[in-house]
């Protein structure tokens, strides 16, 4: 089966603009949105990566630290890109 390539990445990836997560300070597990460098905190903590990413509009998100082993997650399209 072969996947539709998500159409959602933004052709830049944003630099990450806070090395904490900018709603509840966490520090590890930070999520990236690619979009506006939005920087938040992963489902297992308050979700606040997720919470932009709805909220704003911004369905395109990396782990931080940016490194090879950084995922990418779409939740428009709701999977690893
Ligand atoms: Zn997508
Ligand atoms: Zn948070
Ligand atoms: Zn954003």
């Amino acid at each position: 089966m072969t996947q539709v390539a998500c159409a959602h990445i933004p052709k830049a990836i944003a630099a990450p603009r806070a090395q904490l997560c900018e709603a509840c300070g966490a520090t590890s597990s930070l999520r990236l949105c690619t979009e506006c460098g939005h920087v938040g905190c992963c489902e297992s903590q308050q979700s606040h990566g997720r919470r932009h990413a709805l909220g704003e509009g911004h369905p395109v998100i990396k782990s931080l630290p940016l490194a090879k082993s950084s995922f990418t997650w779409c939740y428009t399209c709701d999977r690893y890109v």
